[in-house]
């Protein structure tokens, strides 16, 4: 009997055929070093490659796994749906009930369903262009959104300045009227809609970003983009990809964490709401979403959008997210929290932890991050060997510094007493690493 493949021969296999061996690129380990793992299985916190390691998943798919690997419930339900046929291009109930959670647990009035976080955001800015008749977008240095052409955008070097493409393959054209301004900075945004404001179509901002690490939104500074927004006759676009029903069990994030008085004019989701599965989301008022065709003239399609697999492990999911899921959570990641801190320090590493909700990330050598420029001064170098030592001793962790961790309701103390085991050599590890290694 031949052995399976190892993740060693997968990879290279991998790299004959497709580029850097992967289809996302952080997965391929650049920022960390080494061979990617491949995995075989994940059950609750915990994944097994293909040569029979477990380890505890700090990643969960990036995000979307709230309450684990291959929760029976999940599962069954997907298993009793794909028994019917997986895909009828045709209207069926599993999207009509996963629409009606999401309006009766978010402030949107209506949404549309898509495939991806990429799709969403990019059809809210098309949206929102057509709604205003306007073509500027603000965004954020270091917020992601998915590589949407336009949002694929660096700054240039004033304070207000007109983005610049953010990679070979955008055309300057499209990423000219995307303006690119450094987070939580409240007069650089009343600086651009000072100069551009009839212009501007909308802001896009992560509701509480967790792809620069994680750098939550000053206290006050969502509502005035949404205020702002409001003065300007620009939409406002929260992307909730990340944040929508994995902080709070009120789906979003919103204006500093709160649901009440926020009346957002387009939401993004994705991630937690596909339940491991390609589905996203976007939403918002009624008169703002009736643009869309067929009712309007605004156009936006998919062939496989709101399938009804993917549709039914999103709403079985977010039914069993519920008040305790969140509790148990937000618990878990509390003293995951307390546990790296305490390592970090006992080894005297300097850093930060910072949190939007159970979502957190450690900057390495710095005590604060509140923007991009802040997150990049980082001794990202540190973690290299940190995540080495912790993926040795059965931890998964995201591989690179500026990711968030994400931890799931099945992380019990089990799991936790893995991590607690690991964490001393890792944290000594970082404590030695040089800027070279
Ligand atoms: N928006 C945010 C805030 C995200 O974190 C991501 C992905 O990480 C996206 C959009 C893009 O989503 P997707 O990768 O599903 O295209």
């Amino acid at each position: 009997m031949t052995s399976p493949p190892t993740s060693q021969q997968l990879f290279d296999r991998a790299l004959a055929v497709s580029p850097g061996g992967v289809n996302s690129p952080v997965r391929a380990f650049r920022a960390v070093g080494g061979t990617p793992i491949f995995m075989r299985s994940g059950s609750g916190a915990w994944l097994t490659d293909v040569d029979g390691h477990r380890y505890v998943d700090l990643v969960g798919s990036w995000g979307p796994m709230l309450l684990g690997h291959a929760h029976p419930e999940v599962l069954a339900a997907v298993n009793d749906a794909v028994t019917r046929g997986t895909s009828f291009g045709t209207p069926s109930e599993p999207e009509v009930l996963l629409a009606e959670e999401i309006v009766a647990r978010t402030p949107v009035d209506s949404v549309r369903l898509v495939s991806s976080g990429t799709e969403a955001t990019m059809s809210a800015i098309r949206l929102a262009r057509g709604f205003t008749g306007r073509t500027k977008v603000v965004k954020f240095a270091g917020c992601y959104h998915g590589h949407v052409d336009a949002l694929l955008a660096e700054a240039g070097s004033g304070v207000v300045t007109l983005g610049i493409p953010g990679t070979p393959g955008v055309p300057a054209h499209v990423t000219a009227d995307t303006i690119v301004l450094p987070f939580n900075d409240r007069a650089a945004v009343e600086a651009a809609f000072g100069e551009y404001g009839d212009d501007i179509a909308c802001l896009i901002t992560e509701a509480a970003p967790g792809n620069m690490g994680v750098v939550p939104p000053a206290p006050g500074f969502n509502a005035l983009l949404s205020e702002i927004c409001r003065r300007n006759g620009a939409l406002f676009i929260s992307d909730e990809v990340m944040t929508g029903f994995r902080v709070t069990a009120s789906g979003h994030w919103g204006v500093d964490g709160k649901v009440e008085g926020w009346s957002p004019d387009v939401v993004t989701f994705g991630k937690v709401m596909g339940g491991g599965f390609p589905a996203a989301a976007f939403g918002g008022r009624a008169d703002v979403m009736n643009l869309l065709a067929p009712v309007g003239p605004v156009y936006q399609a998919g062939t496989l959008s709101g399938n009804p697999i993917a549709t039914t492990a999103g709403l079985t999911t977010l039914k069993l997210a519920d008040a305790q899921a969140y509790e148990r959570l937000d618990a878990a990641s509390a003293e995951l929290q307390r546990l790296v801190g305490d390592a970090l320090t006992a080894e005297g590493v300097t850093h930060v932890m910072q949190n939007a909700g159970n979502m957190f990330s450690v900057f390495w050598g710095i005590d604060s991050a509140t923007n991009f420029a802040e997150a990049q001064a980082q001794e990202a170098w540190r973690y290299k060997a940190f995540f080495h030592a912790m993926l040795d001793a059965g931890v998964y962790l995201p591989p690179s510094a500026f990711e968030c961790w994400f931890v799931s309701a099945a992380h019990d103390a089990d799991a936790l007493s893995r991590i607690a085991e690991a964490l001393p050599r890792a944290a000594r590890a970082a404590a030695q690493a040089k800027e070279s290694t």
